[in-house]
């Protein structure tokens, strides 16, 4: 079996997966603002925890929106064919992909053998982004992976802004006002859900639905998207690894 290696550089996590037959290595680090530093990093790290020499790779593939500055790789991916590739793997007969990162959320169409039929993107703006949820994290005092088990969606808060900006406004003066934070959580990973949803509503919906990316991580945000798009989701085990894993099954395919 080939060893193969998949990068994906996103606009936040840069994340990286070896395959050697049946052992998978992965690591994550923030992307920083090198995306080709943080891609050496991730090929050294990976090498290191398996062992293994820069020449008994059989080829690397890398993704994400800093795939560009990366000169280890031989072949650059969209994130798109990436994510169907990882999804169709890790969860066969999955149709509906919603992928939520730093700075983009997605919902791609596949079918039965992975090939993407149809996609639709935000990256225009942060409002149903990872970010978002990093800029509100970081107003309420908390680290962005505490949103999901502090939220309270009894005492849910309507966040009413779309912007960014306004929104962080919002929450300071919906704190000052008693309201409690865990509803105040509720609301926004409902807003993002909101936003996310009617995305993949005008794309259409079918099951099975996958949900990866960092953001699913956020079992918060994974009730809003089940409440509004009104059918269950599968968070994959490695949510936020499904680009990279693309990646390397691509690379391994390839070489
Ligand atoms: P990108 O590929 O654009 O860098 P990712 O898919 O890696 O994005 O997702 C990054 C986002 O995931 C962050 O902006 C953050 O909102 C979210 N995230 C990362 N780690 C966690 C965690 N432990 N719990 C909840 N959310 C997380």
């Amino acid at each position: 079996m080939m060893i193969a290696v998949g990068i994906d550089l996103g606009s936040v996590a840069a994340k990286g997966v070896l395959l050697n037959g049946k052992d998978i290595y992965k690591t994550v680090i923030p992307t920083g603002w090198s995306p080709r530093d943080a891609g050496r990093k991730l090929l050294n790290d990976l090498l290191q925890q398996s062992g293994l020499t820069r020449s008994q790779l059989g080829g690397i593939v890398v993704t994400g929106y800093g795939r560009v500055a990366f000169d280890q790789a031989d072949r650059k991916v969209t994130e798109i064919s990436c994510h169907a590739r990882g999804v169709a793997h890790l969860l066969p007969g999955a149709n509906t992909i919603v992928d939520i990162g730093g700075q983009d959320s997605k919902v791609i169409r596949i079918n039965e053998h992975g090939k993407v039929l149809d996609f639709a993107m935000n990256d225009k703006c942060a409002a149903g982004t990872g970010r978002f949820l990093q800029v509100m994290a970081n107003t309420l005092g908390m680290d962005v992976g505490q949103l999901g088990e502090l939220e309270a969606p009894g005492e849910h808060v309507t966040v009413n802004s779309m912007c960014t900006v306004f929104a962080e406004s919002e929450i300071i003066g919906l704190l000052a006002r008693g309201m409690s934070t865990g509803g105040i959580i509720a609301g926004l990973h409902q807003s993002v859900g909101k936003r996310v949803a009617s995305m993949a509503r005008r794309l259409g919906v079918k099951e099975i639905v996958a949900f990866t990316g960092g953001v699913a991580l956020n079992q918060g945000v994974e009730r809003a998207l089940v409440q509004e798009l009104g059918c269950p989701v599968v968070v994959l085990e490695d949510c936020q690894f499904t680009g990279a894993l693309g990646a390397a099954l691509t690379a391994a395919q390839e070489s």
